[in-house]
């Protein structure tokens, strides 16, 4: 049962082949009898699952069902959800019970999803490696000594390693690409505004969205075709209809202008990762897609813009975690300054600390022109170039990460390393633009992702172009194996 993608668990709950209750509780077992050993969530809700679960049977009963009514998913710990603990992988909100859901909870809810639970991520979404989250590390399930990726590396574990069927990320610099790839999983970063950000911890408002994480990409489809959509309470939201993702996935891709920049395949490739990129490619290749190579100039920049920008972002929106009103607060303190020093200093671990630091640095008075307006002028030559590059071609391919799931501990003490985890991520969240990662290939039994990043708002083309590639190829198929499951 859990070897099925979600498309084949909507045809078995139609077709009465199971209940959505037993696939519910068939996940849950799963979940249990692992002991979570992967640490894929910091929250599970086995009661609101099998509750929801119920509750989905009977709309089926009822005839009411939709396509995906009684299907379960697990959310980011990002995401806010009524009455369940939200953590945002931080002490500082251990303590927090949303009030009110995320508008893409709310969406999940209003297709009769059910949920399993909440997934761990790094802290406030800032890492690469879901080493910095309060409740421990996830681990990969396809090799346990190394990483699953980061930040969305709970949902990206869980979703490989079967315990859930598929789940929601976000993407503020590569956080469902990076970590899907590690994981060998589809990763799906939608247009900025595509989904509502609301409800949706924020991190760095300009760049954060949120996206499916699934194994395939027809599921990645259908997964988006819910959590899309305008709302009202983001104001960054795009008011434009949603297409059926799933419409146009059998589309043949002849005649495919891929765009393929010399800048993702420079010196910092691992060798490995680069064959098996060049394979995937001359695939598509085989499919009658046409390859051209082009150039994304500022590609250099995009690493030290992004780690301007998003620190600057992040300072601004943490301000908020004061103790007052919600998260950790200090014990007795002796006053106000007191106060907020120690439940903002208890409360964020060393890598939140880092980026409040550096963005509100850039952002002070006398280095503000030197460094967050000269972010401003990069990350503008930065979509420029994509811009450009969308003129000659439909698609641009290469890899998702540099290298494949590295050992835990090995990027921790030297940050900029770990930045560079996101070299070719980076840049399509400061223009804005979508982007997907899928499973090509492995080296020493770890998975390597192919990216491939489209025009604005065509997430449509992301989605056929890369399950085409699915439809010929089965790395997306394979599955790790896990003793204890
Ligand atoms: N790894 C990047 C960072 O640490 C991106 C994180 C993300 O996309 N949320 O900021």
């Amino acid at each position: 049962m859990h070897n099925k993608t979600l498309v084949e668990l909507a045809k078995g709950l139609e077709s009465g082949e199971f209940s959505s209750e037993e696939v519910t509780q068939h996940y849950l077992d799963r979940i249990e009898r692992s002991a979570d050993s992967l640490n894929c969530y910091i929250t599970v809700t086995p009661e609101l699952a099998i509750q929801q679960a119920q509750a989905a049977d009977q709309r089926r009963a009822n005839g009411e069902a939709g396509r995906l009514t009684g299907v379960p998913i697990a959310h980011k710990d990002i995401f806010c959800t009524k009455n369940i603990k939200t953590s945002c992988g931080s002490k500082m909100l251990d303590n927090f019970v949303s009030p009110y859901d995320a508008s893409v909870v709310v969406n999940c809810k209003q297709s009769q999803l059910v949920t399993l639970g909440k997934t761990n991520m790094d802290e406030f979404a800032m890492g690469s490696s879901n080493e910095t989250s309060y409740y421990g590390s996830v681990k990969n399930p396809w090799n346990v000594e190394r990483v699953p990726g980061g930040s969305s590396g709970g949902s990206a574990a869980a979703v490989a390693a079967r315990l859930a069927p598929a789940a929601t990320g976000t993407d503020t610099g590569g956080s469902i690409r990076q970590p899907a790839a590690l994981c060998g999983i589809t990763g799906l970063k939608p247009t900025y505004g595509r989904v509502s950000r609301y409800g949706m911890i924020a991190f760095a408002s300009s760049l954060d969205q949120a996206g499916p994480m699934t194994r395939t990409a027809e599921d990645a489809a259908l997964l988006l075709n819910v959590m899309s959509g305008f709302d009202e309470k983001d104001s960054t939201s795009v008011d434009s209809p949603v297409p059926d993702y799933t419409a146009s996935l059998h589309h043949s891709i002849k005649g495919l202008k891929i765009g393929l920049p010399k800048e993702y395949f420079d010196g910092g490739l691992n060798q490995g990762v680069a064959s098996v990129i060049d394979d995937a490619i001359k695939h598509y290749q085989s499919m009658g897609a046409e390859l051209v190579e082009i150039s994304l100039p500022n590609t250099k920049t995009a690493v030290s813009t992004y780690y301007v920008v998003a620190p600057a972002e992040c300072s601004s929106n943490l301000s908020r975690f004061d103790g007052v009103r919600f998260g950790h607060r200090c014990e007795s303190p002796k006053d106000l300054e007191d106060f907020y020093k120690r439940s903002r200093g208890e409360g964020f671990g060393p890598e939140v600390k880092r980026r409040i630091l550096i963005g509100a640095y850039v952002l002070s008075a006398g280095y503000y022109d030197a460094y967050y307006l000269k972010s401003q002028k990069l990350r503008r030559l930065i979509s420029d170039d994509f811009k450009q590059a969308f003129q000659d071609v439909d698609v641009i391919m290469g890899p998702t990460s540099p290298t494949t799931a590295f050992k835990f501990g090995e990027r921790m003490e030297d940050p900029v390393s770990m930045y560079l985890s996101d070299a070719y991520t980076i840049a399509t969240n400061l223009a804005g633009l979508p982007g997907i990662s899928i499973p090509a290939g492995f080296v020493d039994g770890l998975p390597v992702g192919l990216q491939i990043i489209g025009n604005y708002f065509k997430e449509a083309q992301l989605l056929n172009v890369s399950h085409q590639y699915q439809r010929e190829t089965d790395w997306h198929r394979k599955a790790p194996v896990m003793d204890i499951l």
